[in-house]
């Protein structure tokens, strides 16, 4: 029987507390008093301040499984087998505690017994001259020399700005020659999808001082990040995180909502599919964080999200408003290890719905501004959008930049984004002018609406009513 996703999870929990680490929850996507990020994308992120010593952490050894999106990843979602724009991230943290030597050898023990893992199938990167990290997996976990690969600092060296930072050391699957690219010197690190990134354990042992120069951390850290959904991918020997269980099982609504099948031959009908899984993945974690869309920050990103899974709904040939039907999906397979998506269902599927109602009375009419603006251009042989014309499907189409930029793409069309930030600019001066509203401001009301979930919010179902009229 092949290992479901919500069971790895499970088992890397238990792994660590049997390794005295205390189990922490995962923390919300939104970061709590760190103005450095918009939304929580990695499993140390919102343990920054037991690295840094602000905080006392609840014990010297941690484990989470933390929530996490990286926005920076969407375009490759869909085209990988491997990016998602969410995902959750396994970790086992040490502040100040053990070093390099348990956490390696742990995680080996882990994969190799735990996991049973094949053993051949594992590379390890390390830091150029990190030698240390080379006896450990050399000398002490016995894995051969030819499979354990030296990179520089871009690859595998951790460092923001200045303050604690050190080596790292990543964890690579091989696949099989069936996944390469074919290249003589494919190895991990290459960008095909034969070795499959898996695992990565950050040292943080210096600290970066103003100078440049590298000092010793007195207490060296440790803190890794496994991605649940690749784990899940090896250990069901998939071709791609959207063939794991608990993912496929959102696909599979997708494929019956548009009554297209997957993989049959339709590339471009394949990515929609999983374009549309990963971000309704996003956006119901998201909503239950308390998010809500908006125009700006977390919320522009998920209004962005929600909007393309529409887009690539309709390009599917779905009809009407399909979204909140999905979410519940992504509430069924993830209910069990985050309860608050089955507390907050109703709520969060009204705010998709919304959502997704508002922008498609828009989207037919911004479809066919866009269309013929495409074709007016190709008349005039004009590959660039106008910046003004872009930021009118914005203003008042809803078309997020993206999405336009998008859809030029497909025509092999760029927009202008420095006259579209100019009109952007334009607008935000008039509009501070008449509401002095800043951004904090806006959030602040989304966070009222998230304190009270319990409320009836009879004035999303009038408007969710009045959208079914509507369509
Ligand atoms: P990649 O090189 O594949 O983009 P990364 O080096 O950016 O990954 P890390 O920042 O090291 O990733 O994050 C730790 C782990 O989290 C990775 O080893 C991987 O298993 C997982 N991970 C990272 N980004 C994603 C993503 N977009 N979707 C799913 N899992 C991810
Ligand atoms: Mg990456
Ligand atoms: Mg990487
Ligand atoms: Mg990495």
């Amino acid at each position: 029987e092949k290992l479901g996703l919500n069971e790895i999870r499970k088992m890397f929990r238990d792994f660590y507390v049997s390794k005295d680490h205390y189990p922490g929850k995962s923390a919300s996507l939104i970061p709590k008093n760190d103005k450095s990020l918009l939304i929580i994308n990695s499993g140390m992120a919102p343990l920054k301040n037991y690295f840094s010593g602000a905080e006392v952490p609840p014990a010297k050894r941690m484990t989470t499984c933390q929530k996490c999106i990286r926005t920076g990843d969407i375009d490759n979602v869909g085209l990988t087998s491997r990016h998602g724009t969410f995902f959750e991230m396994l970790g086992n943290f040490s502040f100040g505690d053990y070093f390099k030597e348990k956490s390696l050898t742990w995680g080996w023990e882990f994969l190799t017994e735990y996991l049973k893992m094949p053993a051949d199938k594992i590379w390890a990167t390390i830091y150029l001259d990190d030698d240390e990290a080379y006896r450990i997996w050399h000398d002490v976990i016995g894995l051969p020399d030819d499979r354990i690969v030296r990179l520089g600092k871009e690859d595998n060296f951790w460092e923001i700005g200045l303050g604690p930072c050190g080596p790292d050391s990543e964890i690579f699957f091989d696949r099989g020659p069936e996944y390469g690219c074919g290249k003589p010197d494919c190895r991990p690190g290459c960008e095909c999808d034969r070795y499959i990134e898996i695992w990565n354990h950050v040292f943080t042992q210096f600290s970066k001082e103003e100078d440049g120069s590298y000092t010793d951390l007195a207490h060296p850290n440790i803190d890794t990040g496994m991605g649940l959904e690749r784990m899940a991918c090896v250990m069901q020997d998939v071709d791609s995180i959207f063939d794991v269980d608990t993912i496929r099982y959102i696909l599979n609504g997708v494929v019956d909502l548009c009554g297209k099948e997957y993989e049959a031959g339709d590339a471009k009908a394949d990515v929609s599919m999983r374009i549309i899984t990963d971000h309704m993945r996003s956006m119901v974690f998201m909503i239950s964080d308390g998010i809500i869309p908006s125009n700006e920050g977390r919320g522009y990103v998920l209004r962005r999200l929600i909007r393309r899974a529409a887009r690539h709904g309709r390009i599917l040939g779905i009809e009407g408003n399909f979204l909140q039907g999905l979410a519940d999906r992504v509430i069924e397979v993830s209910k069990e290890a985050y309860p608050e998506l089955l507390e907050k269902q109703d709520y969060i599927k009204k705010i998709i719905s919304l959502e997704e109602c508002k922008f498609a009375t828009t989207l037919d009419q911004g479809c066919s501004i866009i269309t013929e603006c495409i074709d007016d251009m190709k008349k005039e042989n004009k590959t660039v959008l106008s910046g003004d014309k872009a930021f009118k499907l914005y203003d008042t189409y809803g078309f997020p930049l993206e999405l336009t930029e998008e859809i030029l793409e497909e025509n092999n069309m760029t927009a202008d984004v420095e006259g579209f930030d100019e009109n952007m600019k334009q607008q935000k001066e008039t509009a501070r002018a008449g509401r002095k509203s800043t951004d904090e401001e806006a959030w602040k009301d989304a966070d009222i609406v998230v304190d009270v979930p319990e409320t009836e919010f009879t004035g999303y179902n009038d408007l969710v009513d009045q959208c079914k009229v509507l369509k």
